[in-house]
């Protein structure tokens, strides 16, 4: 279930400062490299490093700026940078070079899932296809695979540089396109977009990129192919913890969906009874987020409880990832790091903490340790999300998953048993997928929950 912020940019001003502005915007889904390619100038270049944008693109990378490079494109990867990381720059030695990044997972190929479309594109180009139709066989070929995927095309036959998006028919990874006379713009989320218009840009075109559809950009515009059919499967984990809250998926705004799912969690568990809230701000209870993942269900929480979020966990934001840390030992010890309670706010107090998902649960213990050392009283987890049973396509099969041994129990049994095995939490109460598709709002047919329900788009 990991992910990778995208983005693309065709612009005959500013192209490669304008991507750079984009991709800011999409760290939050990968921040072990980033990478940008611009084509124009008789060429293609790849500027790429590990570590944030902001790192990497000091100010050496004017020298990489050409005013004539118009189609930019560039990602923000998760990907463990020992294997290289994206976008993967392909040399074809016919009419095109480009380049290509993706969000998303090709199953059983070698490689990395730039390679294998690299591969791809090369053999159908080879066969002289034109570049759309080389990426609409390879859509055509790999149905089991899912992508939002940008490539920055130099076509030496026309000397014209083009931006193509493209997204899997299911849609499982979100992609955003917006677009004036002047400039066309490509990302993984809407919320960077609407940093453009706050810096001053219009936009007429302002949507997600259709699932099964191939946009391609340059001086003519946008021209659009709908290779296959949409069959909507959105990964529903976009909106409960990928996704920037302040992004609008398919409709939906993110914060918006999260809000519910705390409200879902407060009518699911009769929680305003079980607390024995009558009115006003209990004084021995408290209702606190885990930053920043479990923020905006805190305050759907808050809102069906009728009182009042505070804050009693405060997250050091210079510390990076912890979830993506395998040892267990090393991720308690970053998570410690990174946390730090307010004593004021739970000492002698109930304190419900609100979080998006439990995964392992070491994320949790750690913080309901330090919650205990405060003076908290008792720990009680809110998780937006519900018990996960079933490790992602991506994922490998073996990831160790707290709930995975216990499919086919009760929520509340779940609930219980995950605490068992959490000493410092005293109760875990999740979210079932009938709320939490209620949550998000769209029709449930159009939405992938296989980490939950097993049940896979991909296999009918
Ligand atoms: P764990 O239970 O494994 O110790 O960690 C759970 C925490 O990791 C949650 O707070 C959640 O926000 C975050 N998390 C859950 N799933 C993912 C994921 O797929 N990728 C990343 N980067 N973080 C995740
Ligand atoms: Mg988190």
């Amino acid at each position: 279930m990991d992910m990778q912020g995208v983005v693309g940019v065709y612009s005959k001003q500013g192209a490669c400062t304008k991507s750079l502005h984009v991709l800011y915007g999409v760290q939050h889904r990968g921040q072990e490299s980033s990478g940008l390619t611009a084509a124009g100038d008789n060429s293609l270049r790849t500027w790429k490093g590990k570590g944030l944008a902001s790192g990497v693109f000091s100010e050496r990378f004017r020298s990489f700026m050409h005013p004539n490079d118009y189609a930019v494109i560039g990602c923000a990867s998760g990907e463990n940078a020992d294997n290289g990381f994206p976008p993967v720059e392909s040399r074809h030695h016919g009419r095109f070079v480009f380049s290509v990044a993706l969000d998303g997972y090709f199953p059983r190929e070698g490689g990395t899932n730039e390679e294998v479309v690299a591969r791809s594109l090369h053999q159908y180009l080879s066969k002289g296809h034109g570049f759309t139709d080389a990426l609409a066989e390879t859509m055509r070929k790999h149905r089991d695979a899912y992508y939002s995927l940008v490539a920055c095309v130099w076509d030496r036959e026309e000397s014209v540089s083009r931006l193509y998006a493209a997204r899997d028919e299911r849609g499982v990874r979100p992609l955003y396109v917006a677009a004036n006379d002047a400039s066309s713009y490509v990302a993984s989320e809407s919320a960077p977009i609407d940093v453009l218009e706050n810096m001053g840009e219009h936009f007429t075109v302002r949507r997600d990129v259709t699932p099964g559809s191939i946009l391609c950009i340059d001086d003519g515009g946008i021209e659009e192919t709908q290779v296959l059919e949409p069959r909507r499967a959105h990964c529903v984990f976009e909106w409960v913890y990928f996704g920037r809250p302040d992004s609008v998926i398919e409709g939906r705004t993110v914060h918006a969906a999260r809000k519910a799912l705390g409200h879902a969690l407060v009518e699911l568990h009769g929680l305003r009874d079980e607390y024995g809230i009558t009115e006003g701000t209990p004084d021995d209870l408290v209702v606190i987020p885990v930053p920043d993942s479990g923020r905006s269900v805190c305050t759907g929480v808050a809102e069906g409880l009728g009182f009042t979020a505070d804050e009693g966990v405060i997250k050091n934001a210079y510390m990076g990832r912890t979830y993506i840390i395998d040892n267990p030992e090393f991720r308690k010890l970053a998570s410690d790091l990174k946390h730090n309670v307010i004593r004021e706010t739970v000492d002698g107090k109930k304190v419900i903490i609100t979080d998006d998902s439990i995964v392992r649960g070491t994320v949790s213990e750690s913080i309901a340790q330090n919650l205990i050392k405060a003076g908290a009283r008792e720990v009680e987890f809110l998780v937006s999300y519900a018990p996960i049973f079933h490790p992602c396509f991506s994922d490998p099969p073996d990831k160790p998953l707290a709930a995975r041994p216990y499919e086919g129990k009760s929520l509340e049994e779940i609930g219980s048993l995950i605490s068992q095995g959490l000493p410092s939490i005293n109760r875990v109460r999740y979210n079932d997928e009938e709320h939490i598709l209620e949550a998000v709002g769209l029709p449930r047919d159009h939405i992938c929950t296989y980490c939950v329900s097993g049940r896979s788009p991909f296999k009918p």
